[in-house]
């Protein structure tokens, strides 16, 4: 079994802030928010980062960012607007190695990020 944190969290065998589940995608609340609404969107199977995909995740992919915009429009943040960012290795800033996407939203962001 896996180690990987996210993998315990899709598997229930660490509570945290479920928002959504389905048979591909799995979304929780961050632990840290960044912002009014901060969710994270993950696959339920371990691809560690975008660096890791391959032409057989592009479903799946498809499927995160619908997850994305279904839960956008739940949050209440669609009108607004919103942002959805996979950091991916040491520049980004990747912590946690396995695919996320973060949701965020409810506030202004700047552009670029830092
Ligand atoms: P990243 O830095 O892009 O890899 O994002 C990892 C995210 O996971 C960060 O925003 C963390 O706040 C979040 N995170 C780490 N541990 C937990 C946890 N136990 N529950 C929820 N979110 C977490
Ligand atoms: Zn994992």
């Amino acid at each position: 079994m896996s180690e990987c944190l996210f993998c315990k969290f899709v598997r229930h065998e660490i509570p945290t802030q479920i928002v959504y589940e389905d048979e591909q995608a799995f979304a929780f609340r961050d632990i840290n928010p960044q912002a009014p609404i901060h969710i994270l969107v993950v696959p339920r199977t371990h691809v560690a980062n975008l660096a890791e995909m391959t032409h057989e995740h592009e479903g799946l992919m498809g499927h995160l960012l619908w997850v994305c915009a279904e839960l956008a429009r739940r949050e209440g943040i669609e009108p607004e607007g919103y942002r959805v960012v996979a950091n991916t290795n040491a520049n980004a800033g990747q912590s946690v190695y396995h695919l996320h996407l973060h949701l965020l939203g409810g506030r202004t962001m700047g552009w670029p990020p830092g």
